[in-house]
């Protein structure tokens, strides 16, 4: 496995190679065109006088360089020669058997033919091969060929001299580069290193303080370094929230337990009559009770909390439900001086999940009638944008503004010797809460301004994208 900073240094060299190769073909190919063209313009200028000399003599070509002109000018290494129109060499000058005839560069019709031709030697000749036609021919016979061959002597140099050059750039460019990738890959991926470091340290017990340094480079690492310690965060606060349900929870439980042992162990110290032993089983069974509802209350909103609530969303009709719920509270609390003042449209429905929303409701209707005395509940239903909003309201002793941050934390009591008498475990308005939160809307807490607590709940028209609906919705 290689690893991120090796494959980026290979990444990067190899794409670096390639790109240098095709421009250093490219520009080297370019200026080696140029310099032959160059070359081959002065050899054509060089066999024009040549092709002034040469004369067929009783039937055949002769070449001419009674001066040594054309040898001058051709150096060491060229000749010129006169071939005959099957491609025989008639005559020449200079080295001209060295280079053997191709036949192929021999073609009649063509104002000549450039090219390059390797000697047995090894050495490298530029031939100018040009059609002799006889003067006035109309028809233009060719009577032979003029071949002039003269060694490209600069053209060669220079590309050699620049393979020399791109061979030893080449490499020396790759290292370059190869150190330079290295050392950036090595800089932006050292941050990466310390996070991991740093991740590896953390544990569930340093959860709490311990935080991946920030890089201080505004880049996609320092965003990741944000998002892992965001992330972090929420982990402890989910962690603490755990630690601090299970202690409460454990606490919970311990009262109960304890008055049903007293209970038994007080009902077996001595035998009793058959009353006692009734009103000790009462008490049992009352406490026992209390601690089914605070056991079925811990299930439901860990169910909740961990997703694991089925919702089932079908069309609710919302003003029905909150009659049928206050008319039956109205008949438990009889004589209780309970009064609820609705004030709710003549039918809405909206699409959610029915025993949710009526365990939300009978949560805040059995708090405020518990809160509100012998004074009166107000229940509103209103239409708000592309939800509903249901207030429930009571003209009771309202909440201490202190205790409203904190009202939806499970076991949460702002007055707990009163709320354990009337048998309250302080998980409803947390379980509220979060059903609120599952059917895709909210729970908000107040007091108002007249007094007493008001809790309104906000609750969209249609279940929230992603929700899990019953089929047919
Ligand atoms: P429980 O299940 O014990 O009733 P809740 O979660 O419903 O507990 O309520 C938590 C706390 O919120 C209660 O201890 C109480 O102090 C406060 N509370 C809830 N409803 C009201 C209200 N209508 N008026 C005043 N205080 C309230």
């Amino acid at each position: 496995m290689l690893t991120l900073r090796t494959r980026l240094v290979l990444v990067n060299v190899l794409v670096f190679f390639l790109t240098f190769v095709v421009l250093a073909a490219l520009l080297a190919g370019q200026l080696i065109f140029h310099l032959y063209e160059q070359f081959d313009r002065e050899l054509v200028r060089v066999s024009m006088p040549a092709l002034e000399h040469v004369r067929p003599v009783s039937g055949t070509l002769t070449l001419r360089d009674p001066e040594g002109r054309l040898m001058a000018e051709l150096g060491e290494g060229g000749f010129a020669r006169v071939l005959d129109a099957q491609g025989n060499v008639v005559e020449g000058v200079g080295d001209y058997h060295a280079a053997p005839v191709i036949q192929r560069t021999l073609a009649p019709a063509s104002n000549g033919v450039i090219g390059n031709q390797r000697l047995d030697s090894g050495r490298v000749v530029r031939v100018y091969t040009r059609p002799l036609t006889a003067p006035f021919d109309t028809r233009a016979a060719v009577l032979g060929y003029l071949q002039v061959g003269k060694v490209p002597e600069e053209v060669l140099e220079i590309i050699a001299q620049i393979q020399r050059s791109l061979l030893i750039a080449l490499p020396v460019a790759l290292l370059v580069v190869g150190i330079a990738v290295l050392w950036a890959a090595r800089k932006a991926l050292l941050p990466l290193t310390e996070m991991t470091r740093g991740a590896a340290a953390i544990s569930a017990d340093s959860l709490a303080d311990r935080r991946l340094p920030i890089p201080r480079a505004k880049d996609e690492i320092q965003a990741l370094a944000l998002a892992f310690n965001a992330t972090l965060d929420r982990l402890a606060a989910a962690f603490a929230r755990q630690r601090r349900f299970t202690a409460d929870a454990s606490h919970e439980l311990r009262t109960p337990i304890t008055a049903i042992l007293g209970q038994a162990e007080l009902a077996l110290s001595r035998p009793r009559t058959p009353d006692a032993y009734q009103e000790s089983l009462h008490r049992i069974e009352d406490e026992a009770q209390r601690m089914q509802r605070l056991v079925g209350r811990m299930l439901t909103l860990a169910r909740a909390e961990g997703g694991q609530q089925v919702l089932e969303f079908v069309p609710t009709d919302t003003v029905a439900l909150l009659r049928t719920l206050t008319e039956t509270l109205s008949a438990q609390h009889e004589g209780a001086g309970i009064s609820f003042v609705l004030d709710l449209p003549a039918d809405l429905t909206i699409v959610t999940d029915a025993d949710c929303l009526t365990q939300i409701l009978l949560n805040l209707l059995e708090n405020a009638v518990a809160y509100a005395g012998d004074g009166a509940v107000d229940v509103a239903l209103q239409v708000e944008g592309a939800g509903v909003r249901i207030q429930v309201s009571d003209s009771g002793p309202g909440i201490d503004p202190a205790s409203l941050p904190h009202i939806f934390e499970p076991f949460y009591r702002v007055d707990p010797s009163r709320q354990r008498q009337s048998g309250g475990v302080g998980l409803g308005l947390a379980l509220a809460h979060e059903l609120a939160g599952l059917l895709g809307g909210r729970l908000e807490a107040a007091n108002r301004a007249e007094g007493g607590a008001q809790f309104t709940l906000h609750l969209p028209l249609k279940p929230p994208a992603g929700a899990s609906a019953a089929p047919g919705i």
